[in-house]
C-alpha cells in the first residue's frame, strides 16, 4: 500500500516480514525487541488464535527476567508480572465480555502505569489507546510451525525507533 494512503502518524509495515519457524523463534523475536522497550510502551498483538501472540509475550517476559510462567489471560482478563527489568501487563481482549470488563476496570490504569502493556487481540481496543503504540501482526505461514510477523509503528516514539526495531528483529528472522 503506498505510504501516501497512510495517516501521517502511521508508518508503513516493515517491508520485510519477520519469519519464524518455531515458538522459540517467535520468543527470540520478542527477546530482540525487549531491549528497545521503555516503560509506558503499548504493544498491540493481532492475529488468529494460535498465531503466536502469547508465545511472543512469553519471550518478552523471559527477556525482562520475569521468572513466572506467562499463560494466556483469556480467562483472567489481565495479568501483571513483576520481578523483571520492567513490569509487564498482559491483556487479552479475545472475548468481547472480557474487553468490556477490561475497558471498564483496568485499561486506563494499566496504560498509565510504569510498565510495558501487551494487548492480545489489541485491534479491538485501538480506539482507546494513546497515539503511540507498536502493532505486531502474526500470520500463519506455509508450514505448520512457520509464522510471519509484521510491524506497524504508530506515533512518533515508535517512528523514531522503527529503524532500530526493524534491524534488531531482522537479526533473528529465520
Ligand atoms: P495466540 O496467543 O496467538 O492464540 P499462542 O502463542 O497461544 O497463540 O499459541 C501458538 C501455538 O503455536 C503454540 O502452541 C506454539 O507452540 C505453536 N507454534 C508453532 N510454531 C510457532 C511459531 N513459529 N511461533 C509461535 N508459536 C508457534
Ligand atoms: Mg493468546
Amino acid at each position: 500500500m503506498p505510504s501516501s494512503w497512510m495517516p501521517i502518524s502511521r508508518m508503513p509495515t516493515n517491508r520485510m516480514p519477520i519469519r519464524t519457524e518455531s515458538a522459540d523463534d517467535t520468543k527470540a523475536v520478542a527477546a530482540a525487541l525487549a531491549p528497545l522497550l521503555r516503560s509506558g510502551d503499548v504493544l498491540l498483538l493481532s492475529g488468529d488464535l494460535g498465531a503466536g501472540k502469547t508465545a511472543f509475550v512469553q519471550g518478552l517476559a523471559a527477556a525482562f527476567g520475569i521468572t513466572a510462567q506467562v499463560t494466556s489471560p483469556t480467562f483472567m482478563l489481565a495479568a501483571t508480572y513483576d520481578g523483571g527489568r520492567m513490569r509487564l501487563h498482559h491483556l487479552d481482549a479475545y472475548r468481547l465480555e472480557n474487553l468490556r470488563e477490561v475497558l471498564d476496570l483496568d485499561l486506563p490504569e494499566l496504560l498509565g502505569d510504569d510498565a510495558v502493556v501487551c494487548i492480545e487481540w489489541g485491534e479491538v481496543v485501538r480506539s482507546e489507546l494513546r497515539s503511540d503504540f507498536l502493532e505486531i501482526h502474526f500470520h500463519f505461514g506455509d508450514q505448520p510451525d512457520s509464522r510471519t510477523i509484521n510491524l506497524d509503528f504508530v506515533g512518533s516514539s515508535w517512528q523514531q525507533r522503527s529503524v532500530a526495531v526493524t534491524e534488531a528483529l531482522a537479526t533473528v528472522s529465520v
